[in-house]
């Protein structure tokens, strides 16, 4: 009997699990979430494929395999620096935007504690800002999380109000990874230097999809990833102006001039200098592309699905991103159902993605956490195609419709003739 009851068990899980495999070979999946990562690009790979076989030198290591490896950060280091019109000393491997942010953060607030230690930020950075910033507050130094509009952006006088004695460093992003909202940085950057403090910017959703020089920009400190435009993960940089007063990340090596000691990533190193190269030479391009196609997307999807709003700037904004609120939806159903269709999409962050919490960036610009709920974020990348695009918004347009149908809150409202929160919201906006 008990063999029996085995062989159906075993039977039905392969059957599940050949309709699994079938289905998964039928259904193409559409990667719409490039904010969270990219796919690394085929020259990336096969540059960096040698420095974990043949090139395997120690870059600290005197005889030719080293100085080899060595002599390719050398020149990763000034391709990435000529990239922000900065000098090579200036230019800081890490290992990835986390990290930039978190050393960026906490050397100069460390390093400058004697002349101050009050820090400005604003209320929608990336957590590896904000809850740096929350663990500095622990330890004696005072926060100003600056409010955003309701597109996101930073208001200057804002800034300028907030600016004090004792302010010693005012980091604002570059661009916000969930609403793509684009800040004024040379305006905010040249506020911050009148009262004397210095300026640092998140630039990881910027970095190559932008044009940025730090030099007219006027930036002071600058963290980049490289697995945000087609690198490999576990790499990036903090840019830091040369004479800045910050403390070392990790002591106990010459590498990164004393300052983060350690064996260098050689192979991400690589990988992410070939990634710049890429990415910049068809910075205009992709640019241009990618904004027909989100432009494209946002006005078919406003026009096409009732009780929608576009979340972030409509002008001042990433040219892949697109974030759009549905009155009456719950994001991770919402969600799941487009991952049925096989389309990668996220809610917000990939952090926020996972738990229940409504996106602090959504609540800082003011939507109702019943709007930041039924949020959706698609990132197109350099191989979205509008083929691509089109079959998301004709899958999301369903799915939208079908979540409605079921939801009790959308019946009610189709009953009592209740007020949209939506049309509510752009009233306000409006007058
Ligand atoms: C992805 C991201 C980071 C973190 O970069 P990692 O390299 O993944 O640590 C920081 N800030 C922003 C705005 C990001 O989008």
């Amino acid at each position: 009997m008990s063999s029996n009851v085995l062989d159906i068990a075993e039977l039905e899980f392969l059957y599940y699990a050949r309709i699994t495999e079938n289905e998964d070979q039928r259904m193409k999946t559409i990667y719409l979430d490039n904010a969270a990562t990219t796919a690394v690009l085929g020259e990336v790979l096969e540059v960096m494929l040698p420095y974990f076989t043949e090139q395997f030198g120690n870059p600290s290591s005197i005889y030719p395999l080293g100085q080899a490896a060595s002599d390719t950060i050398a020149r990763a280091r000034c391709t990435i620096a000529t990239e922000l019109k900065a000098i090579e000393a200036e230019v800081y491997f890490t290992s990835g935007g986390s990290e930039a942010n978190n050393w960026a953060i906490k050397g100069v607030a460390q390093a400058n504690a004697k002349k101050g230690r009050h820090i400005i930020t604003s209320a929608i950075e990336h957590h590896s800002i904000l809850h740096t910033c929350q663990a500095l507050e622990k330890i004696g130094f005072e926060i100003t999380y600056l409010p955003v509009d309701r597109n996101g952006m930073v208001d200057s006088a804002n800034l300028k109000a907030a600016l004090r004695s004792d302010t010693i460093l005012v980091s604002i992003m570059f661009a916000n990874n969930e609403i793509g909202t684009i800040q004024p940085i040379a305006e905010l950057a040249r506020i911050t230097h009148d009262h004397g403090a210095l300026f640092h910017t998140d630039a990881v959703q910027a970095f190559c999809h932008e044009a940025i020089d730090v030099q007219t920009l006027g930036i002071d400190l600058l963290s980049a990833s490289a697995h945000k435009i087609n690198g490999p993960k576990g790499v990036g940089l903090l840019y830091a102006r040369k004479g800045i007063a910050m403390t070392n990340l990790i002591e106990g090596g010459w590498q990164e001039r004393g300052r983060r000691g350690g064996t260098e990533n050689v192979s991400g190193i690589v990988g992410f200098a070939k990634a710049v190269e890429l990415t910049s030479a068809e910075r205009q391009q992709e640019h241009d592309r990618q904004t027909q196609l989100r432009n494209h997307a946002i006005a078919r999807i406003l026009a096409e699905i009732p009780y929608s709003r576009l979340n972030g700037h409509a002008t001042h904004r990433l040219a892949n991103n697109i974030n759009i609120s549905f009155e009456f939806i719950e994001g991770e159903g919402m969600l799941l159902q487009m991952a049925s269709r096989g389309i990668c999409v996220s809610s917000g962050s990939a952090c926020t993605s996972g738990s229940l919490d409504p996106s602090h960036v959504l609540l800082a610009i003011g939507l109702p956490q019943e709007i930041a709920h039924g949020s959706l974020r698609m990132t197109l990348g350099r191989t979205t195609s509008y083929e691509d695009i089109d079959y998301a918004v004709d899958s999301l347009v369903q799915v939208i419709g079908n979540l409605r149908m079921m939801s009790p809150l959308w019946e009610d409202f189709k009953a009592y003739d209740s007020v949209s929160l939506i049309e509510a919201l752009a009233g306000v906006q409006n007058s």
